[in-house]
């Protein structure tokens, strides 16, 4: 597979059981359906994301790419809790895109918000 931002390979990988993409160039995280979902179950799964920040919040800023299942142009989203981390989804594959550094920041932040609501009910 081609990476969608800088078109170098992509390598296949798996964390868990849990197949995902990575760029050999620029680090970008490719998750199929629901991966990315999945891994945030996942202890340690911020390890995957290995990739330069800098380099991806450089290319975060290339937002028209084609889904590189699909070929066709991906949607803009963003994180609702963290509206700095943007992503491109794929509307026919369910497919995401992660900058380098991007993943780390979405899983990490997940965690520290669960925590917040376990204190929360607790209470
Ligand atoms: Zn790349
Ligand atoms: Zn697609």
């Amino acid at each position: 597979m081609q990476c969608p931002k800088c078109s170098n390979e992509m390598k296949e990988n798996e964390h868990k059981g849990i197949k995902y993409d990575q760029c050999k160039n620029c680090g970008g995280l490719w998750f199929d359906a629901l991966e990315a979902e999945d891994l945030v179950e996942i202890k340690g799964s911020a390890d995957i994301d290995t990739g330069d920040a800098k380099e991806g919040a450089k290319l975060n800023k290339k937002r028209d790419i084609n889904c590189p299942v699909c070929n066709i142009r991906m949607s803009k989203v963003h994180d609702l809790q963290q509206p700095h981390i943007q992503l491109e989804t794929c509307a026919v594959c369910k497919g995401t895109f992660f900058d380098a550094g991007e993943f780390k920041d979405f899983v990490e932040e997940d965690f520290m918000d669960r925590i917040k609501d376990r204190f929360a009910k607790n209470r």
